[in-house]
């Protein structure tokens, strides 16, 4: 063979990307016997678990830890909290980390899933098959999955550095700063601003949107809001950044309207993009779309035999999502011809204090497809013993069409995420109130406010 000319090797399945969606989707094939080759630049596990979901939920449970200890002589306990150990706080993060990623390393090996270091290319040529190149391995698919997830966006004229970091960087913050400056109160931004604010800091969020989490319902955002006055994180509505200057070790952000905020840390926390810049997808004749891929509800894209998955596919950026996407495309190759994954039965949770959860319609967007015909209830949990015992606020919040299923459920309250299963199965299954009422919610827990939700309204 000439020196430099690529080696070619043959598999069923060539997955670009080992996050949610790729190693999914790789497991998966693996196990209808398909042979598939996992392309990985990083770590196996993607943003999710090396610096998304699981170390940020680390980082807020120690959160929970210190306002438990904070609040302990609120239920008679002799408690007090004298400080927080960065260092301690990341060591146990990096051990929940680590020992995953071992588990998943482990599954990938023993799924006898051909693992490929290395940065992978898209080459597409009419008629031929789609190859990922790496180095100096051409790797060839039937089949090619596209599964190469999302960067953390930042603002014209925001570099990211020294005091100024995106979600990435906080995550490895050696110290609590004493001020913080969140940019963006979106999913992201608020589980920030909600751990530096229990680690001690003092945290402004600046969103330029008119309310926190503005995914979610209105309803939801409104209690967010006044739970983090309550916690004394303030929050900026409708404000917009102008420009950040680093002064000597912090940073001072400017507002449009020329106001300025003084911070040790300024989190950027504006969205993410997707990863697909300069990886030949668009060259090969894949079709993007503002960066993102143009895939139909089959996950197909424009070029035959390309599919694409998770963070990349226009869509909530969700690790579950990604994951599903990952199981479809595997399965779909396979032949057994799944149901596509639906964005609105997908269940979201904001693990900030209070947490957030939801799924389907908010009442906004159900009044906009069913107009009058649209029938909500609250359900405060005031009223739910379990809440009162963890001294918890918060609501359920049903909306149904009237006479007809259940389109919507948002909750707001600490530990709440936990109901998003019952309310994804609810809404997944056009349940009525008045199919749920027969059946019991055990007591005491937060589980039985759904269940109040349902009587009141059947
Ligand atoms: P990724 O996980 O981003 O994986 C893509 C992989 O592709 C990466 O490993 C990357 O190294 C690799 N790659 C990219 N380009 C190449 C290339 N050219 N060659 C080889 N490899 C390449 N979601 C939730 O559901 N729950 C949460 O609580 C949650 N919390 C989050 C918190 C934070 C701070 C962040 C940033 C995200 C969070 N998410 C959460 C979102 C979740 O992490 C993503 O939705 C999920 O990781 C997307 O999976 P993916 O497979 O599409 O992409």
């Amino acid at each position: 063979m000439p020196q430099n000319q690529p080696q070619t090797q043959q598999f069923d399945l060539v997955i670009l990307g080992a996050g949610s969606g790729g190693y999914a989707c790789a497991l998966r094939a693996a196990q209808h016997g398909l042979s598939v080759a996992l392309v990985e630049k990083a770590k196996v596990g993607g943003t999710c678990l090396h610096v998304g979901c699981i170390p940020t939920k680390a980082l807020l449970h120690a959160a929970e830890v210190a306002d438990t200890a904070r609040m302990a002589s609120r239920f008679g306990v002799e408690a007090t909290l004298t400080g927080i150990d960065m260092p301690a706080v990341l060591d146990y993060k990096d051990k929940v980390v680590s020992r995953l990623y071992k588990g998943l390393s482990g599954l990938v090996f023993g799924a006898k899933v051909t693992l490929v270091e290395g940065e992978g290319r898209l080459e597409g040529q009419p008629g031929h098959t789609p190859a990922v190149v790496v180095g100096d391995q051409r790797l060839t698919g039937r089949s090619v999955v596209l599964a190469t997830g999302s960067y953390a966006k930042s603002l014209p004229g925001l570099d990211i550095g020294g005091p100024v970091m995106t979600s990435t960087e906080v995550l490895a913050l050696d110290h609590v700063p004493k001020r913080t400056v969140v940019l963006g109160g979106g999913v992201i931004g608020v589980e920030l601003a909600s751990v530096l604010a229990s680690f001690g800091s003092t945290v402004t969020i600046v969103e330029a949107l008119p309310r926190l989490v503005a995914g979610e319902d209105e309803a939801s955002s409104a209690a967010l809001a006044r739970a983090f006055k309550k916690r004394k994180i303030t929050v900026r509505t409708n404000a917009r950044f102008s420009a950040a200057e680093r002064t000597g070790d912090g940073v001072t952000v400017t507002l449009e309207g020329g106001e300025t905020l003084d911070a040790d840390v300024l989190v950027v926390a504006v969205g993410r993009g997707p990863v697909t810049d300069g990886l030949g997808f668009e060259e090969a004749g894949v079709e993007l779309d503002r960066g993102f891929v143009v895939a139909d509800r089959r996950l197909r894209t424009s070029l035959p035999g390309v599919y694409a998955v998770g963070d990349i596919v226009p869509g909530p950026q969700l690790a579950h999502r990604g994951f599903a996407h990952g199981l479809f495309v595997a399965d779909d190759i396979a032949g057994r011809n799944p149901l596509p994954v639906q964005d609105l039965l997908i269940p979201k949770v904001t693990y900030s204090s209070p947490e957030i959860a939801s799924v389907g319609l908010t009442e906004a967007a159900a009044r906009e497809q069913h107009g009058d015909a649209v029938q909500t209830y609250q359900y405060d949990l005031g009223g739910n013993g379990k809440s009162q015992i963890l001294g918890t606020q918060g609501f359920v919040k049903v909306v149904r069409v009237e006479g007809g299923p259940i389109v919507g459920m948002h909750m707001v309250g600490e530990r709440m995420g936990e109901q998003v299963g019952e309310a994804m199965l609810l809404v997944g299954w056009e349940a009525t109130p008045a199919d749920v009422t027969p059946l019991l919610h055990a007591h005491p827990t937060q589980n039985e406010a759904i269940g109040e939700a349902m009587l009141a309204l059947a």
